[in-house]
């Protein structure tokens, strides 16, 4: 009996992702297929890089999406090295400057511990912080500060909090963050809190929100290490 709730449970999962998937690709195959179609009927009436513009947009989203479900596809982890974390964590940072500076958003860390490592796949990783701190940014319109620390417990645990002076989260939102296509952006796809809740749970690791709104949001990321150097003393302030 148990096993069977849980069947039907999974099957509704699918039967959930497999309407989104299907709803998200489908517009931008229509476009692509109507502007074809255009093209075909009506050869030299167009001009075509106006239109291959908005083809280009819409091959990109669908490539968005199928990239984002590869991740869920993939049943292992694939090439696990050790990585040095703070340098990682600071790549994403870089990468994410642009966007950082065109929202007016500026982005701070605190790091607590001289030097970490960490066993895992290096771009899905960074894809988890890209994915939590992209979404601190675009929580800011107005622009603001976001503030990454990092720290360990004695576990050897990394704790990374993503704190943003953003919107906030509403307290009906909170258990919905993680399911595919939640989004409450005009242009979101709500998929990347799935995908990086996902990727943390390869890598044994959590992702936990703690919001107030209007006044702003905490991601706090916490993920096994391969070694911890310079761990906060407790007395240290
Ligand atoms: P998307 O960013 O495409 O909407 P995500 O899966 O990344 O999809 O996020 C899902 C939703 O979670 C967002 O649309 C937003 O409502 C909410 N959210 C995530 N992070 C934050 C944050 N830092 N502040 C406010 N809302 C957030
Ligand atoms: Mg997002």
């Amino acid at each position: 009996m148990e096993r069977k709730i849980h069947q039907s449970e999974k099957l509704a999962v699918v039967g959930e992702l497999a309407a989104g998937v299907a709803h998200e690709i489908r517009n931008p195959l229509t476009s692509l297929k109507g502007f074809t179609q255009m093209f075909l009927d009506h050869p030299s009436m167009f001009n075509f890089t106006e239109y291959l513009h908005i083809m280009l947009e819409d091959i990109e989203s669908i490539n968005e999406i199928t990239n984002e479900f590869m991740v869920l596809a993939k049943p292992h982890m694939t090439v696990t090295t050790v990585v040095e974390f703070l340098p990682l964590i600071n790549q994403v940072i870089r990468l994410l400057t642009g966007q950082a500076s065109l929202n007016n958003a500026q982005i701070d860390t605190q790091f607590c511990i001289d030097r970490a490592t960490v066993k895992c796949e290096e771009n899905q990783l960074k894809k988890v912080f890209v994915n939590v701190i992209k979404n601190a940014i675009e929580a800011m319109p107005g622009g603001g500060k976001v503030t990454i620390t990092v720290t360990s417990n004695p576990n050897k645990n990394l704790l990374i909090q993503i704190k943003d002076e953003g919107m906030g989260i509403a307290d009906g939102h909170l258990n919905q963050l993680f399911h595919p296509f939640f989004t409450t952006k005009e242009n979101g796809k709500g998929l990347g809190l799935m995908v990086a809740q996902k990727i943390l749970d390869n890598h044994q690791g959590h992702l936990h929100f703690t919001s107030t709104v209007g006044e702003g949001t905490i991601a706090e990321i916490s993920l096994p290490a391969e070694s911890v150097k310079g761990f906060p003393s407790p007395t240290a302030s």
